[in-house]
């Protein structure tokens, strides 16, 4: 009885999922927005990744596996430096940073953000130009403000007084005068699709506009000629798909710029946007090219200073998710398929939220795909869980995946590049997932897999 209610339901519903989702004509079939630009389903009909059949990359590397498309990343690197090529591009490294990424931004041409002394610890292992470097966060301590003027760190993104307090002091005493952008809090809080302006803004991160914060900490920075302003820096949230918000941000931190000049006869010669550009996770996410982007931002910034009658300011912006973030997916195993009142199968995978906290974190949504293999059976609406110990441990909320997907097949879910490796944790002491790079049919591990000596090392008796 439960059952035959449950099938009613199913079909009064269409589905359980969201109102969008709905089955695919070719459950095989790839959508291009979703997937780094190598991957095809060859004729075997198995997924493929720079010309490696991902069978053969869950057989040597074992899963779940982050996979990184290198030349998806390089080319996305590309596209944005040369879309920008009159602004600095930073790569912003909390998104997915390691070594071999490190030395490719810098191939690439890029600038490169870190917002914590390990992030820049692993800049400098890799011997990124410190004056290419960016760092960022409202709690930087005097070990990693030292570290960083010492590095000769080519600009600090200052987020406090007393930080301010803090670098002021560092630089009298070593004799140097480091640059600094002042973090400006413009009370546009940005969303998936919509942004909201704020006349308050509550939350954590810079100097309040509104409240006068910013201009105080401008004008204080220039009289006491410690630390050298260049500019200021506005960065509005994440996953944005409307240039509306950068309109309002970019007016708002161009006013405060005028209002300084017309304080202290001083034009910031930067400006710095910040990042958030967004990407598709589903059908349903439309993100612009970085050509549009750059032309949107570009005419916003000198209309905005025609207005003022400033010059126009060297911009900056810093991108993370939209360079790393489709130049990855995630490969898993499948180890056990439960049908639950045949409203949806739960499919589980042999990872989960320690090494993608964002579906937990943030609601996000997903994708996915059986990657081992081509199917001929009917799409049925399925969940992607994970192995741990907690009933919000999802990866995919809501997915048509074959109805014949069984335990021992690949799940590979796309987009994972950006704050999944980065924010992997060890919950239940599952060791993080090794990050494989693939290029012209051969595949490097530039993360190794955690083991359970790893685990135990840290664990004193
Ligand atoms: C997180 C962050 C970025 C990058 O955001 P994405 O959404 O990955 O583009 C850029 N700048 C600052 C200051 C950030 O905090």
């Amino acid at each position: 009885m439960r059952a035959h209610e449950a099938g009613a339901l199913h079909a009064d519903l269409g589905h359980r999922g969201p109102s969008w989702l709905r089955p695919p004509e070719d459950v095989n079939a790839l959508l291009p927005q979703l997937w780094p630009r190598t991957v095809t389903r060859a004729d075997s009909g198995a997924l493929t990744v720079g010309g490696v059949d991902v069978r053969e990359i869950a057989r040597q590397h074992g899963t779940p596996v982050y996979v990184l498309d290198e030349a998806d990343f390089r080319a996305r690197c590309r596209e944005f430096a040369a879309a920008f090529s009159d602004c600095d591009v930073y790569y912003a490294g909390k998104a997915f940073i390691c070594k071999a990424i490190v030395r490719i931004v810098a191939e690439e041409g890029l600038f490169l953000d870190v917002c914590s002394g390990g992030e820049l610890a692993v800049a400098l292992a890799a011997g990124f130009p410190p004056e290419r470097l960016g760092f960022h966060g409202n709690n930087k301590s005097v070990a990693e403000l030292t570290r960083a003027v010492e590095a000769g760190v080519g600009r600090i993104i200052v987020d406090s007084f007393d930080e301010i307090e803090r670098l002021t002091a560092i630089a009298r005493e070593r004799g140097v005068r480091p640059s600094v952008l002042i973090r400006v809090t413009v009370g546009v809080e940005a969303h998936t699709h919509e942004f909201i302006a704020t006349a308050h803004e509550d939350q954590k991160f810079g100097f309040s506009l509104a409240g006068g914060a910013a201009l105080a900490a401008a004008l204080k920075i220039i009289d006491e000629d410690a630390l050298e302003l260049r500019g200021l820096h506005s960065h509005i949230g994440s996953q944005i798909f409307d240039t509306g918000g950068f309109e309002v941000s970019a007016r708002r931190v161009v006013e405060l710029q005028a209002r300084i000049r017309d304080a202290r006869g001083v034009e910031l010669p930067e400006l710095d946007l910040g990042g958030g550009f967004g990407i598709a996770y589903t059908s349903q996410d439309d993100p612009a090219e970085p050509g549009d982007l750059a032309k949107r931002l570009r005419k916003i910034v000198e209309d905005e200073c025609n207005l003022a009658g400033l010059a126009v300011p060297q911009v900056s912006i810093e991108p993370g998710r939209a360079i790393v973030g489709p130049a990855m997916f995630t490969l898993y195993e499948v180890g056990t398929v439960k049908d639950v009142d045949g409203i949806r199968s739960y499919v589980s995978v042999d990872g989960g939220m320690s090494d993608n906290i964002r579906t937990a974190l943030y609601d996000a949504s997903y994708s996915a795909t059986v990657a081992n293999r081509a199917s001929n059976a009917t799409p049925m609406l399925a969940r992607v869980v994970g192995k741990h110990c907690e009933a919000g441990d999802i990866v995919v909320k809501d997915e048509f995946l074959p109805a014949d997907v069984r335990p021992g097949d690949l799940l590979a879910v796309p987009g994972t590049g950006a704050y999944c490796r980065s924010m992997a944790s060890n919950y239940n002491h599952v060791p993080r997932p090794s990050v494989v790079a693939v290029t012209e049919g051969a595949t490097r591990v530039i993360v190794r897999r955690e083991t359970e000596d790893d685990l135990l090392a840290l664990d004193m008796g």
